[in-house]
């Protein structure tokens, strides 16, 4: 029995009564639409992923997956010249950082990241009870090293920043390590292959050091669900400690058969890294002769703003022509900035297009 005014919420625990959870970027059913907002990658993936995953399609799926998943952690390592135990998968990069806020950034002080950044990171502090400082972003969207040395329960930031596609080179990181000995300091590179360095070069000499990546953007596999982690063993091990006491199969056999194709297959990934960082550039030149102006990104999406139309209107207009970009709300200081991910080259010339109609 329900009666038609109860509150229905009352069977919820506090703890769901209190979250406010992330909200993605819209996967609309429509087929025909230009959808540059959710940072996909244009190029499909590598033809020798889908052979592998189709190999897998057979009676063995009665059985359960590597839990440990030895083959595609060694292959990871190879790929990173570290060990096999420096080396972490989980289902998308988003399940990685969820352990690495519970395992490694959970302390008595609080998370230290940038006031523009990935949206995920405050949305794991309420869902795990971590405090968190969001350190404001200089004044041109960059972020300053230096201001990330008050004491701290940890640091992670996105870097290549998002939204803002902003890159720190090694030295700053470097200094951000140094500063925080005593702290974790995740560096999430969803978005490094494409043209920034990794710090996974670090990884040897700092024992606070846990690089996050994934195969969502840079691998064309956003659907197949693979982030990864890099970090000393005692890292790592904190990391599998969380994973075995929530779900030890993350990885079904064909994402970690279709995984290590495509870490194996370095021929197309460097060929399609290059063509989206070709692309990327090209629309940046496009758009700033639209009058347009932006951040400097290294990543496959363009933060841009119209000197003389609002974001808001120019995202409902080109929605009106099936293309989606992302408008952004979460502070004041971006609402006029648009983040547009870098598509195919008939998808952007689609989009100069609408754009020179409507400005
Ligand atoms: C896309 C993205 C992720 C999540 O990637 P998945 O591996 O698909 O979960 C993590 N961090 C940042 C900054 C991203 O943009």
């Amino acid at each position: 029995m329900s009666s038609s005014n109860a509150d229905l919420t009352r069977f919820w625990s506090h703890k769901v009564h209190e979250l406010s959870p992330y909200v993605p970027g819209e996967q609309p059913k429509l087929n025909n639409l230009v959808k540059l907002n959710t940072n996909e990658n244009p190029f499909p993936p590598s033809p020798k992923v889908l052979a592998a995953m189709e190999a897998q399609l057979g009676d063995t799926l009665r059985l359960y997956p590597d839990p440990n998943a030895t083959e595609l952690r060694q292959c990871l390592a190879g790929y990173a010249g570290l060990s096999a135990d420096q080396v972490f998968v989980g289902n998308g990069s988003d399940e990685v950082l969820a352990h690495a806020f519970q395992a490694l950034l959970q302390h008595d002080q609080a998370l230290l990241f940038p006031d523009i950044s990935y949206s995920f990171y405050p949305v794991y502090c309420g869902l795990y009870g971590i405090e968190k400082d969001e350190v404001p972003l200089a004044k041109d969207l960059t972020i300053n090293v230096a201001d990330y040395q008050s004491p701290n329960g940890g640091v992670i930031l996105a870097n290549p920043n998002a939204p803002t596609g902003e890159l720190l080179g090694l030295t700053a990181i470097r200094q951000l390590l140094t500063a925080n000995p005593d702290r974790v300091v995740v560096i999430d590179e969803a978005y490094i292959d494409f043209g920034g360095q990794s710090a996974i070069e670090l990884v040897p000499a700092f024992d606070n050091l846990l690089v996050i990546q994934t195969l969502s953007k840079s691998r064309s596999l956003a659907g197949l669900r693979v982030g990864f982690a890099f970090g000393q063993h005692h890292l790592i091990e904190a990391l599998e400690r969380v994973k075995n006491s929530f779900n030890s199969y993350p990885l079904s056999r064909e994402a970690q058969a279709g995984a290590i194709a495509a870490i194996e297959d370095e021929d197309y990934f460097q060929h399609t890294c290059q063509a989206n960082i070709a692309q990327r550039d090209k629309l940046a030149l496009q758009l700033q002769a639209l009058g347009f102006s932006m951040t400097q990104s290294y990543a496959n999406f363009l933060f841009v703003t119209h000197a003389h139309m609002a974001a808001k209107d120019i995202a409902l207009l080109l929605r009106k022509r099936g293309i989606i970009v992302r408008h952004l709300t979460s502070s004041p200081r971006i609402t006029n900035y648009l983040r547009i991910s870098v598509g195919s080259s008939s998808e952007c010339d689609t989009l100069v297009l609408a754009l020179k109609a409507l400005l």
